[in-house]
């Protein structure tokens, strides 16, 4: 018994740099109560030992008091001769703890113990609360298509001023971002590209490097900087069950780059106000991009000229559609993303001038007459 407490106490002399040690003697006997903070465990260690030279019974009781003055019973000891009560105790707030033991029988006053009467004292370290542990709880934006770029944010809990996100796509690949500011703690927005034909599950962790760039502070077990792992279903390439499979797939086929178009960017019906789908569609296909900027800007363009209605020659154009017509020299042809139009002129310079002018009012690319020939004004609302 007495070993032990020697050796408890040299380590407490070792770790422990005391706040405010006040080791009082106590009387008919030795008494000492020691704390420890562990940074490991986050937990305070220490005890109470008391020895009373007379051979009689001793027993020691040890409270700890929090920073708000509260105090918790940790126990006692009973033994013959001497006592010595161990503890653990895991803080919950920050601030100073104060660890009190003191001997049942005597009657020395202190007024740190609860009835009044206690031995001896020291303090421990200000203990740090320990760090949460990141736990994802959404993402936006799901499900993802394989080769679409997102733009998606992660909320949750618990990811610190300054974490990391990790994204393992279904391929096995890696995308890495991190965010800095307090906002971060619940949300980190990223941008990505999801590989194409990767079909599966993407797994998302965000590990958390604490706050204000303190580092993450392990507390008890189970505390971990690491949060769960959140998963998202990533529809592959090759799933949208009808046409558009094929359609997507001639992306790749016919050399486009500018993006990758995905099940939902399709449709069978978008239509406004002056302009039908069975206009903008590409003869080849039932399923059509129209992007809503297509449609807003041709009715802007409208609108600008005066009212008069305009003849679409061309609209959406699926990659092997656009390939045809163009003998494979515009891959990348905007009319196969869906933002394109040309509009008839009858071949008529003033028709020509008056659409090409409202077309750049309402804000569209607009292809020069040497390109596009005196017999269509091509306008495009193309993506950012
Ligand atoms: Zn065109």
């Amino acid at each position: 018994m007495k070993i032990k407490y020697l050796f408890a106490f040299s380590m407490a002399a070792a770790l422990f740099q005391p706040r405010a040690a006040q080791a009082q003697s106590c009387e008919n006997g030795t008494c000492e109560t020691w704390a420890v903070y562990d940074s490991g465990s986050n937990a305070i260690l220490g005890g109470s030992y008391y020895e009373n030279f007379y051979g009689s019974v001793a027993n020691v009781n040890v409270y700890i008091w929090d920073p708000n003055n509260n105090y918790t019973s940790l126990g006692g000891a009973v033994n013959d001769s001497y006592a010595e009560k161990d503890f653990s105790y895991t803080p919950q707030i920050s601030g100073t703890y104060t660890i009190v033991g003191y001997n049942y029988y005597m009657l020395e006053d202190n007024p740190w113990a609860p009835d009044g009467y206690s031995s001896c004292t020291q303090a421990a370290d200000p203990p740090q609360p320990p760090d949460p542990t990141p736990n994802i709880q959404g993402v936006t934006q799901t499900p993802w298509q394989a080769g679409s770029q997102i733009s998606a944010s992660v909320s949750g809990s618990g990811f610190g001023t300054s974490p990391t996100l990790q994204i393992q796509w279904p391929d096995g690949t890696y995308y890495n971002t991190s965010c800095s500011g307090p906002l971060c703690d619940g949300q980190i927005a990223f941008t990505a590209t999801v590989p194409a034909d990767a079909g599966g599950t993407a797994t998302l962790v965000v590990t958390s490097n604490g706050y204000n760039g303190q580092g993450f502070f392990a507390g008890g077990s189970g505390d971990s900087p690491t949060s769960n792992e959140y998963q998202v279903v990533v529809q592959g390439s090759g799933t949208c069950g009808d046409q558009r499979d094929s359609i997507i797939a001639q992306y790749a086929t016919y050399g486009a780059t500018l993006y990758r178009p995905v099940c939902t960017d399709f449709t069978t019906n978008a239509s406004s106000a002056h302009f039908s789908f069975n206009e903008l569609k590409s003869p080849d296909a039932d399923w059509a991009i129209l992007r809503a900027d297509l449609f807003d800007g041709l009715e802007a363009t409208r609108s600008l000229e005066g009212g008069s209605s305009i003849t679409i020659n061309r609209g959406y154009s699926t990659p092997a559609h656009n390939y045809a017509i163009s003998n494979g020299a515009t891959p990348n042809s905007q009319h196969i993303y869906g933002t394109a139009a040309d509009m008839g002129t009858g071949s008529a310079q003033a028709t020509w001038d008056l659409l090409s002018a409202a077309a750049k009012a309402a804000l569209a690319c607009v292809e020069p007459e040497s390109q596009s020939t005196i017999s269509h004004v091509h306008a495009d609302w193309r993506l950012a």
